[in-house]
C-alpha cells in the first residue's frame, strides 16, 4: 500500500521507542499489581491466623484451665456458662468492642446451634458442609465478593473432644443451667470427633486494593514520564549522531557522485529513510563502479590492440632515432680518432653512407671542386650538379631520388657539399630532411673542430718544446698545488731529492716562496736554487707558473768576495797595526836582553826573562798578523803530499797522546805531486790537525769515549783530497761560515788567536784550490781540502 507520509529514519526509530516503552510501563505496572496483590494477600492470611490464634488461646484456656478449676469448685452439677463454654467465652471476648477497628468479623457457627446467635448463615453452612464431606480437611482460606465487598476468609474446622461430651453429649447429663437457657432439643447427643462447626475470620481487603490500585497508578505515571525525558534525550542524541551523520554521507555522494547518490525528489525514495536511502545510492553506485569495470576492461582491450599496433610504430622510429644518434655518436669518435682533416672526412663519408644505405659518398669544398674526398674509392671524384655552388651556401638539402646534397656549414659559413648516391629510388620524408641538415650542421662543426684542434695542436707542440728546451726546471701548478706539467730538468732534479718526486720538489719550492713569491732554498747536496711563482693572469690565477734557477755558483763567488773583501780589510788593518807594534816590540826585546845582561840580581834576572818570553809571544802573534796581511809568494813547486801528511802526524802523535786521542792516517801510496810546496802542505795539515785535536782534547773524561781524528788523502782527476775528521764538539751551526774569518774564535783567551784558518784559507785559495768544512752525522767537525795536481796541471798545458 501507498503510504502518503514519509517516514524519516527517526520517525520510525521513535515510533518503535516508543511502543517498546509503552509495553514496558504497561508490563512494570501489570507486575507491580500482582506483587502488592500478593503482599496484600500475605498480610490478610497474617492477620486471619492472628486472629484465629487469638480465639485459639482463649479456648484453650477455657478448655484447659477455666473449666477444670470451675468444676473442681463448683458443685457436680453446676455449669456456669459466662465462664466454663468455650465458645460463649471466645464470641464475648472477640466481640469486644475494641478489635472493631481491626474490621474483621469472627464468627464461630454450627448447624442447628443451641444459641441461635450462633447459628451459621448460607456462607458458613458451604464451609461447614466442605468440612463434613472431607473430615480429614482442617482449614480453608479464599477471598470472596459478598454484597459487593471484597473479604479475604480463612475458616477452621472445631471438633469435639472428650471434655465437649459434658455439654454437648447425652442431654441427660447435662448441666441444667443449659437446658434452662437453651432448651434440651438442640446441641446434644453429639459423638467425640464429630464436627462442632467452625471458626471463621473475615477480613475486608477492599480498602488495601484501592491503595495498590492508587500505587500501581502513580508508578506507572512515575515511569511514563521518565520514560518520556529519556525518549526526548535519547531523540536529542539520535538526531546528532545517527541522522546528522547519515545525512553528511548522503551529502557526500551526492557532491561526489550526483548520478548515483539518493536524490530525494525521486518519488519512490521520498518514502524511504536515510538509511534505505544511502543503501539505495550504495547500491547505484556499486552497479555504476561494475558497469564502469566491465566499460574499462573494454578499454584496456582495445587499448592494448591500439598500444601494440603503436609500439610496431614506435620501435621502428626508436630504431631509426638510435641509428641517428649512433651516426652522431661515431661522427664524434672519429673526431676524436681522427689526425687530419682528410682522415675526418673519409671516417665521416663511411659512416653516413653506410647509415642510409648510400652506395657512395662525397666531400667537395666550396673554394674547388678539385679539394674533395670520396668513399669507398677516394680517387672517383663527386658527382655534382651544374648549381652545386648556390646548393653551397642555401641551407636546404637536395634529396633526390638517387643522390643527396647536403650544404656543410658552421656559422653561418658555408665550408662545402656533402653527397651521398643510390643505385636504387630512395624513399624520402620530412624526418630524413631535417636529419640532412642536422647531419650537415654536425659535419660543418666536427670540421670546425678538427682545425681549431689542428691550431691548438700546432700551438701546444710549440709550447712543449719550448718548455722542453728551457735549460731551467719549469712547472706549471694548478690552484690546488697539483704538478701538472714539468720540463725534464725540473724532473730531473726532483729526482735527485732525498725523497725523489715532483711532490718533494712542490713542497721545498713552496716552503721557500711561501712569503713573497719567490726565495731561495739550499739542497742537502749543496746546490742552491732560486724560485719564482707566477699566477697566470689568463687562467684567473688558476695556473702557476714555478721556475727555478740554479744559483749555486753565483752565491759561492759572493760568498768569497764577501769573505775577500773582509780579509783584505783585516789584512790591512792588521799590517798597519803590525808595523806600529812591531817596531815598540823589537825595542822592548832588545833593552830587555841587554838588561839582562847586565843584572845579576836573580830575581831580576827572573822577572826580565818573562818580560822577554811574552814580548817574543806577541812578536810570534805580530808575526802571523803580518803573514795574514802580507801577500805571500806562493810556491807552486811540487810538494809530496803523502810524505808531508806522514811526517806531521807522527810529529803531532805525542800531542794527540796527550789530548787522549787516537790518530790516524790513511793515505792513498799513488797519489801524484801537487802543486803546492812541502811548506805550504804542512801549514795546512799541522794547522787542520790541531784543530781537530783540540776538539777532541778531554772527551775521555768529558763523555767517556775516545776522542779519534782521521786523515785521509785521496787524489781525483786534477785534485787531490784531504779529509781531517774528528768526533769531538763540532761546530755550531751558526759558526759554520764565520769559522774561516780572521779573528774568529771560539776557544779561551790566550788558546786561540782565529787565525789559523783564515791563514790557510788564503793559502789554499792561492794555490788554486778549495777548502770546505761540515758537521758529520755523528758528530764532530770534517773538512775537506781540494789542491790542484800538479801533472795534471802539465798535461792541461802540453
Ligand atoms: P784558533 O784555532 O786560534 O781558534 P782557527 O782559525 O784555527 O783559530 O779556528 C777558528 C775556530 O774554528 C776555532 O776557535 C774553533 O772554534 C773552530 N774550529 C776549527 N777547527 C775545529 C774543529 N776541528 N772542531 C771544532 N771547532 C773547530
Amino acid at each position: 500500500m501507498r503510504r502518503l507520509m514519509p517516514h524519516s529514519l527517526q520517525s520510525k526509530f521513535f515510533t518503535g521507542l516508543f511502543l517498546l516503552m509503552t509495553g514496558l510501563v504497561a508490563f512494570f505496572a501489570v507486575g507491580l499489581n500482582i506483587h502488592l496483590n500478593r503482599l496484600m494477600e500475605g498480610e490478610a492470611r497474617e492477620k486471619a491466623s492472628l486472629i484465629l490464634a487469638q480465639v485459639e488461646a482463649v479456648q484453650r484456656y477455657v478448655r484447659n484451665t477455666l473449666r477444670p478449676v470451675m468444676y473442681k469448685t463448683l458443685p457436680s452439677d453446676q455449669f456456669v456458662l459466662e465462664a466454663m463454654s468455650a465458645s460463649y467465652v471466645t464470641r464475648a471476648v472477640m466481640s469486644d468492642p475494641n478489635l472493631e477497628h481491626d474490621s474483621f468479623v469472627y464468627r464461630r457457627v454450627t448447624e442447628g446451634a443451641r444459641n441461635p446467635d450462633s447459628e451459621a448463615n448460607a456462607l458458613e453452612r458451604e464451609f461447614i458442609d466442605r468440612f463434613r464431606a472431607d473430615p480429614e480437611l482442617k482449614h480453608l482460606e479464599e477471598f470472596r465478593e459478598t454484597d459487593g465487598e471484597r473479604y479475604f476468609i480463612t475458616v477452621y474446622a472445631q471438633r469435639y473432644d472428650a471434655s465437649c461430651m459434658h455439654c454437648h453429649g447425652d442431654r441427660s447429663e447435662a448441666p441444667h443451667e443449659l437446658i434452662e437457657r437453651y432448651g434440651g432439643e438442640r446441641g446434644f447427643g453429639n459423638q467425640v470427633g464429630g464436627l462442632a462447626g467452625i471458626d471463621m475470620v473475615r477480613l475486608k481487603v477492599e480498602r488495601d486494593l484501592g491503595g495498590i490500585r492508587d500505587a500501581t497508578l502513580s508508578f506507572a505515571l512515575l515511569f511514563a514520564m521518565g520514560i518520556l525525558v529519556q525518549f526526548l534525550i535519547i531523540q536529542g542524541f539520535f538526531h546528532r549522531l545517527v541522522v546528522h551523520s547519515l545525512n553528511r554521507v548522503t551529502g557526500v555522494m551526492h557532491r561526489l557522485f550526483p548520478d548515483e547518490a539518493p536524490l530525494q525528489t525521486e518519488p519512490f525514495l521520498s518514502q524511504q529513510d536515510e538509511i534505505e536511502g544511502l543503501l539505495h545510492g550504495f547500491e547505484l553506485f556499486a552497479e555504476h563502479l561494475r558497469q564502469a569495470r566491465v566499460d574499462l576492461k573494454e578499454y584496456a582491450a582495445t587499448l592494448e590492440d591500439k598500444v601494440a599496433e603503436r609500439t610496431v610504430d614506435l620501435t621502428r622510429l626508436a630504431d631509426d632515432r638510435r641509428a641517428d644518434v649512433a651516426l652522431f655518436v661515431s661522427l664524434l669518435n672519429s673526431l676524436n680518432q681522427s689526425q687530419t682533416k682528410q682522415e675526418l672526412l673519409l671516417a665521416g663519408l663511411e659512416l653516413i653512407a653506410r647509415r642510409f644505405g648510400a652506395s657512395r659518398a662525397s666531400y667537395v669544398c666550396v673554394l674547388a671542386a678539385t679539394d674533395y674526398a670520396s668513399w669507398p674509392d677516394p680517387g672517383v671524384p663527386p658527382e655534382l650538379p651544374e648549381d652545386w655552388h648556390d646548393l653551397v651556401t642555401g641551407i636546404e638539402p637536395r634529396m633526390g631520388d638517387l643522390s643527396w646534397h647536403i650544404p656543410v656549414q658552421t656559422s653561418g659559413t658555408s665550408r662545402g657539399l656533402l653527397s651521398l648516391y643510390w643505385d636504387k629510388p630512395r624513399e624520402r620524408s620530412d624526418r630524413l630532411v631535417d636529419l640532412a641538415r642536422a647531419i650537415g650542421q654536425q659535419m660543418g662543426i666536427a670540421m670546425e673542430n678538427m682545425e681549431a684542434l689542428d691550431g691548438l695542436l700546432t700551438q701546444n707542440a710549440l709550447l712543449s718544446s719550448l718548455i722542453e728546451g728551457t735549460a731551467d726546471p719549469l712547472m706549471l701548478l694548478d690552484a690546488g698545488d697539483a704538478v701538472l706539467l714539468a720540463n725534464s730538468p725540473a724532473v730531473r732534479l726532483a729526482e735527485t731529492l732525498d725523497e725523489p718526486g715532483l711532490a718533494s720538489l712542490l713542497d721545498i719550492i713552496q716552503d721557500a716562496t711561501r712569503d713573497t713569491g719567490c726565495g731561495e732554498f739550499e739542497l742537502p747536496d749543496g746546490r742552491i736554487f732560486l724560485a719564482h711563482l707566477y699566477p697566470l693572469e689568463e687562467t684567473g690565477g688558476r695556473r702557476i707558473v714555478a721556475s727555478l734557477r740554479e744559483v749555486t755558483m753565483e752565491r759561492r763567488i759572493e760568498d768569497q768576495m764577501v769573505r775577500n773583501e773582509r780579509m783584505v780589510a783585516v789584512g790591512q788593518l792588521a799590517a798597519g797595526l803590525a808595523h806600529e807594534i812591531n817596531n815598540p816590540l823589537g825595542v822592548i826585546l832588545c833593552y830587555a836582553e841587554l838588561l839582562a845582561a847586565s843584572q845579576k840580581n836573580g830575581q831580576a834576572q827572573a822577572d826580565l826573562a818573562v818580560i822577554i818570553r811574552h814580548t817574543e809571544m806577541a812578536q810570534r802573534v805580530v808575526r802571523d798578523l803580518l803573514d795574514f796581511s802580507r801577500p805571500r809568494p806562493v810556491s807552486l813547486e811540487p810538494g809530496d803530499l803523502t810524505a808531508m801528511a806522514s811526517a806531521t802526524v807522527d810529529l803531532l802523535q805525542p800531542r794527540a797522546k796527550s789530548c787522549g786521542a787516537e790518530l790516524h792516517l790513511e793515505a792513498a801510496t799513488d797519489i801524484p805531486p801537487l802543486r803546492a810546496s812541502d811548506d805550504a802542505l804542512e801549514h795546512i795539515l799541522t794547522n787542520l790537525i790541531m784543530n781537530a785535536l783540540d776538539a777532541v782534547n778531554g772527551l775521555e773524561e768529558k763523555e767517556g769515549r775516545t776522542g779519534e781524528v782521521r786523515v785521509i788523502i785521496a787524489a781525483g782527476d786534477r785534485f787531490a783530497d784531504i779529509t781531517v775528521a774528528d768526533n769531538g764538539t763540532g761546530i755550531l751551526p751558526e759558526h759554520l761560515n764565520r769559522v774561516f774569518d780572521p779573528f774568529f774564535s771560539t776557544k779561551e783567551a790566550g788558546k786561540g788567536t782565529g787565525l789559523g784558518l783564515s791563514v790557510i784559507y788564503s793559502l789554499i785559495r792561492d794555490l788554486g784550490g778549495d777548502i770546505e768544512v761540515e758537521n758529520r752525522p755523528g758528530g764532530g767537525a770534517l773538512f775537506r781540502v781540494f789542491l790542484p795536481l800538479a801533472v795534471k796541471e802539465n798535461e792541461e798545458t802540453e
